[in-house]
């Protein structure tokens, strides 16, 4: 698999889907429309993907999907098993958010680097006959009923009109697509700014450094310390303004802060920097992910605190619902008001996302010790409490995102996320789940559906191709369902 390339290929003037930027985002996004057949136009200004510290870990809800596009076994045979999250004041334990008992396949968080993701991502690509336009530069789009004309700049700067019947942005923080579009990014950039080093640690570290993913928030102030893939471990710390950076810091500078901040006992000593840097946290979500034929995803859609591993993982999900729904209406199975419901379903998603962590984040750097010693002290009370800390690992995980409307009533509820273990799913086809006869799980496809009898369940049960329950209690023939398909999508409700 070649590192990096321009493509020298003239894209299509014409295609189905414009896809701007293959980061981890807009390669899920090809991956899913190649392999549903759906014409399209990946096209990145970059030479290839790009290296460096940026998205260090896969949550067991993105796992679920990549496993629908092929992805997810090579990713796990690359990557490492880390245990979940553990909060820590110097050796307390305060919260330990452990995957372990989560309901879910892949009950760990993955240990991979985003590059490790990207080159699995377009390795599959390419297996299915897709490929990415590197060294291609998106300009601008003119409207082009019922689509757009985009202007891209090629490698050798000779300028490429393609039309598109959909744009998707997944150009990132700074998206050109999102500024072409009108589309405004409210928030703001608060005052946090982080150090990040990749190091490597000197054998015989402290047992907490290989533990997993944890917080320390001690009086001194808080630290982040990860195993990454690889063997190199993460370290983050707020950094005070005009105070230098970590990347300008040595090995000395990096144990001092974690034996300030992090465990007491043992020893932590840093054998090598690998890469350090500083980041300003941004806290955004795009006014509107859908307007006429342009859609946003991932960062050019929503951008918030990296900690707790969300951004990248978020950015998946947003493609896997965005691939079908484009799928289904390019099929003329169902009418264009569908894609509507992307923006529906995924924006309070991620106004919800950059909420808890921007919360998160600003209880974690609470400058007044005091406060922090209370924060911690209730922090511990909550954690003692039977099933809080279940729900922040499933939180933390994404097993909890839903587009649920109705109250529950105890049976699951539209919207909500069926857990492959309850009801196995394959590829990106919808699944009819019957209760079963007898002990066995009998498989057919039949059509766009694929029908299983699942012993112990009581009602029949549609699922979307993206994981998401489309309905229950819906008719046990097969033919029935595929012919009435249109009732069981999330369309908007005629006035
Ligand atoms: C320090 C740090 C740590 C992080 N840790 C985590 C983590 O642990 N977990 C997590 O989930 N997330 C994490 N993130 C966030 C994660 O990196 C992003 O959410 C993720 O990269 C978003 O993917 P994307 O595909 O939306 O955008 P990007 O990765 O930014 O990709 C955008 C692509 O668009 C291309 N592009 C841009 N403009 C144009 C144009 N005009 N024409 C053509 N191509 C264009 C770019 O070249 C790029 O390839 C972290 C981020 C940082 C900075």
């Amino acid at each position: 698999m070649p590192a990096s390339r321009t493509t020298t290929t003239l894209p299509p003037p014409h295609t189905d889907v414009l896809i701007v930027g293959a980061g981890p985002v807009g390669l899920a996004l090809a991956v899913s429309l190649r392999q549903l057949d759906v014409d399209h136009v990946l096209i990145d200004r970059d030479d290839g993907p790009r290296t460096g510290s940026r998205a260090a870990a896969l949550q067991p809800r993105s796992l679920e999907y990549l496993e629908r596009i092929g992805v997810a076994q090579r990713l796990v045979a690359a990557g490492e098993r880390g245990q979940g999250f553990r909060v820590h004041d110097r050796e307390r334990t305060l919260l330990h958010a452990s995957y372990a008992g989560l309901d879910t396949p892949y009950p760990y968080v993955l240990l991979a680097s985003q590059e490790t993701t990207e080159r699995h991502l377009l390795r599959r690509l390419r297996e299915l006959g897709g490929t990415a336009y590197r060294g291609h530069r998106f300009l601008g789009f003119t409207p082009d009923f019922p689509g757009i004309t985009a202007v891209v700049a090629r490698p050798d700067g000779s300028l490429r009109s393609v039309r598109a019947r959909y744009l998707v942005g997944c150009d990132g923080l700074h998206s050109a697509v999102r500024t072409a579009a009108g589309i405004g990014f409210p928030g703001e950039a608060p005052e946090q700014l982080f150090a990040l080093a990749d190091v490597r640690l000197a054998p015989g570290a402290d047992g907490l450094a290989q533990d997993g993913t944890t917080f320390f928030l001690s009086r001194a102030g808080m630290l982040l310390l990860s195993p990454l893939a690889d063997g190199q471990h993460r370290v983050v710390t707020p950094a005070a303004p005009g105070s230098g950076t970590l990347g300008t810091l040595g090995p000395a500078d990096i144990e001092r802060l974690v034996a300030e901040r992090g465990p007491l006992t043992g020893s932590i000593r840093v054998a090598e920097v690998v890469s350090a840097s500083t980041y300003r946290v941004q806290e955004r979500v795009a006014e509107r992910f859908r307007r006429g034929p342009v859609f946003l995803a991932g960062d050019a859609a929503h951008t918030h605190s990296p900690a707790g591993g969300q951004g990248m993982n978020t950015g998946i999900q947003d493609a896997g619902n965005l691939a079908w729904k484009l799928h289904t209406v390019l099929t003329g199975a169902a009418p264009d008001e569908l894609l509507d419901s992307y923006h529906e379903e995924r924006h309070p998603v991620a106004a919800e996302l950059v909420a808890f962590t921007s919360h998160v984040a600003r209880l974690a750097t609470l400058r007044d010790p005091d406060a922090g010693q209370r924060r911690n002290d209730l922090l511990a009370a909550a954690a003692a409490t039977p099933g809080i800390p279940g729900w922040v690992a499933a939180k933390l995980a994404q097993l909890d995102t839903g587009y649920a409307r109705e109250p529950g009533d105890g049976s699951p509820r539209v919207g909500e996320r069926v857990s492959p273990l309850s009801v196995p799913q394959a590829s990106l086809r919808w699944t009819l789940a019957l209760p079963g006869r007898g002990q066995q799980e009998h498989v057919q496809q039949q059509g766009a559906l694929t029908v299983r009898h699942v012993p112990g369940l009581r009602t029949p049960l549609l699922v979307r191709p993206d994981g998401h329950l489309a309905a229950h209690g819906v008719p046990s023939e097969p033919a029935e369902v595929l012919s009435g398909l249109d009732r069981y999508l999330p369309l908007p409700t005629p006035r």
